[in-house]
């Protein structure tokens, strides 16, 4: 059907044309020119990087005694309520995998990175300590930390949760579960549980990052869990470049300003720092010490 003349003309959005994939090797020199040229640069971390630490992922973690509980009993309110020291064991021996596991060649190669631009904002989805045992500060938590507790009532504040570094329930079963100094309630973990929304004030940190980004670097997350995994496109949509580095690319998306750095963030990560400033100048910092 023609177009009358007096029709406001269309705006023609024309499919890119077809290219060939890039080698890795052409992909990483893209990455790295746009990381050299990033004046902010967002990283996002998900399950996979704690992953090349050894780390367990929650679901792996549910083997020997832990095999008959349904993730629900012991990561949510319900769960919580129904049996608080089976969860406060849960999530010390949760604790006792993080002590044991170190900061792996992602980790300080982010770190790195964090510790070179002028502007970073470090988004984690994982719950443990190890981009700051690897030098990184500031990281902004979707899912809490697996090393606070808080007020299972709801008042604000969080504390340190307890050395328990042997892995078990406080002495005493409920009776050695920390309570809140202010209205007397059971501690819990501050970590997001399931039905449970992530804390608004880190999302819309990271949100508000994503968009002023120039590059999001997204790591070790397949990006297909809401609302955390919309960061990177939100990012895309604002005109930064987004580097994608995952074993696999299964689930991501794609378009001109997506790259896709196929393989673990353990190897990519160090290639990819060494092809952005080998040769120049790094601002050191302290190597990190071991717990
Ligand atoms: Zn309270």
């Amino acid at each position: 059907m023609a177009f009358s003349e007096s029709a406001p003309p269309k705006r023609r959005v024309a499919s890119p044309p077809p290219t060939d994939p890039l080698t890795r090797a052409e992909q990483l020199t893209v990455a790295a020119r746009a990381l050299r040229a990033a004046e902010h640069i967002c990283i996002f971390t998900g399950a996979g990087v704690s992953a090349e630490s050894g780390i367990p992922t929650f679901r792996d973690a549910l083997t020997g005694h832990w095999a008959r509980f349904a993730p629900e009993e012991l990561a949510s309110p319900q769960g919580f309520a129904d049996d608080p020291a089976r969860v406060w064991q849960w999530y010390a021996e949760r604790r006792a995998d993080v002590r044991r596991a170190l900061p792996n060649p992602a980790h300080t190669a982010l770190a790195a990175l964090a510790a070179r631009v002028s502007h970073c904002t470090v988004i984690t989805q994982n719950v443990d300590d190890l981009h700051e045992r690897a030098g990184t500060s500031a990281v902004l938590r979707l899912h809490g930390s697996l090393f606070h507790i808080r007020c299972s009532a709801g008042c604000a504040g969080r504390v340190p949760a307890p050395d328990d570094a042997a892995g078990d329930v406080p002495a005493g079963g409920v009776e050695g579960i920390p309570r809140c100094g202010s209205c007397g309630a059971l501690m819990r973990p501050d970590v997001v549980w399931f039905g449970e929304p992530l804390p608004m004030d880190a999302f819309e940190a990271a949100r508000s990052a994503a968009i002023a980004c120039d590059v999001f670097l997204s790591v070790g997350t397949s990006n297909m869990v809401e609302p955390a995994a919309s960061l990177p496109w939100i990012a895309a949509a604002h005109g930064a470049t987004v580097l994608v580095v995952n074993p696999t690319m299964a689930g991501q998306r794609s378009g001109p300003s997506i790259l896709p750095i196929e393989g673990p963030a353990g190897v990519m990560l160090p290639r990819l720092m060494a092809e952005a400033f080998v040769g120049r100048r790094v601002r050191r910092q302290d190597p990190p010490s071991p717990r």
